[in-house]
């Protein structure tokens, strides 16, 4: 398969630093379509997979799933977007497209693995993805997304992680008028949740560790904050939510959010990974009828609902635009909760 050459920005090693480095893309086929990376957020599962922190991580390894840019080539039967369009990338640039979940448009739980825009198989190539640190991307026209023409494109980045990983338990728990969600955790995921659960309608509330947050919460939508390490401040909101966003990327004590949901409702966890500690009590939930759930991402038509949903609505993250050389600080920042509320690279910088 003809291949080329381009920039990009990666590791070599869970301990070592992120720095330049040539990647391999394929010449488009007859589906594909090749995008000029604009811009590219960085999520905290960059960070994860860059330091190894859930254990198969491929060396080295590029990452970046939030990305934006200019369609350069498209395949000859490519429909979906043509050159010159600007398009989004997530975190799936291919599934089987054949098990139920694939069928059913939930290609986020294809049955034989997805495969991952970064450390997934590359089907085309051998060995693995790599992701949008880089300059340019190829990706089959089924898993690229159109990118509403209204919406800063910088801003509209994180919305194919960040915002869809949100958006689809706001959608599968029916979260409308009248909801009442909690959020917790205001990073990337956390702020584009109080967005996007606020266009729904809903009533939303925040729990954060960080009092100095409140005010950004208020002006980003939500109706209250709750301080988490406050236990008098958690009982003032016991029994009260629909549906809880658990966005917190390390382990943690969950016992104290299943308090406040109401009867029937859930918490769902889309931060942490692993095992819970300290264990699940589950009275409240038995004598709540709680639930305690999980979500990746979303499916490639909700998506684009999702877009579709922002291009409307006009909700995009706020960000910080970084230069790809700044990434091993932003990481560092990024761990001390210290981004306001993503950062996104300008891929200029990369030339
Ligand atoms: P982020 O921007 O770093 O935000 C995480 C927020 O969680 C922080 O701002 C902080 O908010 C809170 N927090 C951080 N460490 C904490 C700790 N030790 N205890 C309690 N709270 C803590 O991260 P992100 O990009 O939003 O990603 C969040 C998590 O979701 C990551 O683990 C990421 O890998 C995962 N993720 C999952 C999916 C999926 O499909 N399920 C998709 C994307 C990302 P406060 O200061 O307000 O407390
Ligand atoms: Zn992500
Ligand atoms: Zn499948």
């Amino acid at each position: 398969m003809v291949t080329k050459n381009v920039k990009a920005y990666g590791t070599e090693a869970s301990n070592a630093p992120l720095k330049p480095m040539k990647i391999k893309r394929r010449e488009i086929t007859s589906k594909d379509i090749e995008i000029e990376i604009l811009y590219c957020g960085v999520c905290h599962s960059d960070l994860h997979t860059a330091r190894n922190d859930w254990g198969g991580t491929i060396y080295p390894a590029v990452p970046g799933h939030e990305i934006v840019g200019k369609v350069t080539k498209i395949g000859s039967d490519v429909t979906k977007l043509k050159v010159g369009d600007f398009a989004g990338v997530g975190c799936l640039v291919d599934s089987c497209r054949e098990c139920d979940s694939c069928k059913h448009d939930l290609e986020q739980y294809c049955l034989t693995g997805i495969i991952g825009t970064y450390n997934g198989p590359d089907k085309h190539l051998g060995g693995h993805t790599f992701g949008g640190y880089s300059e340019k991307v190829v990706v089959d026209e089924h898993f690229v997304l159109k990118v509403p023409s209204n919406l800063n494109l910088a801003a509209a980045a994180p919305l194919l992680c960040a915002g869809i990983t949100t958006w689809s338990p706001l959608r599968h728990w029916k979260v409308g008028k009248g909801s009442k969600v909690g959020v917790v955790g205001l990073g990337g995921l956390g702020h584009m949740a109080i967005k996007l659960a606020k266009g729904l309608g809903a009533e939303v509330t925040l729990f954060s560790r960080t009092p100095d947050k409140k005010k950004d919460a208020l002006e980003l939508g939500a109706d209250e904050v709750i301080i988490s390490t406050d236990p008098q401040h958690m009982k003032s909101v016991r029994g009260k939510f629909d549906l809880i966003i658990d966005t917190v990327p390390y382990i943690h004590d969950i016992n104290p959010y299943v308090s406040t949901l109401n009867i029937s409702g859930t918490l769902v966890l889309v931060g942490y990974l692993g095992g819970l500690e300290p264990l699940l009590n589950t009275v409240p939930m038995i004598l709540g009828r709680k639930s305690v759930a999980g979500s990746v991402i979303g499916g490639i038509a909700e998506t684009q609902e999702m877009l579709d949903f922002c291009g409307e609505h006009n909700i995009v993250s706020e960000i910080e635009i970084i230069k790809m050389q700044d990434i091993n600080g932003a990481y560092e920042r990024m761990l001390k909760s210290d981004v306001r509320y993503r950062f996104v690279i300008d891929m200029a910088s990369l030339k």
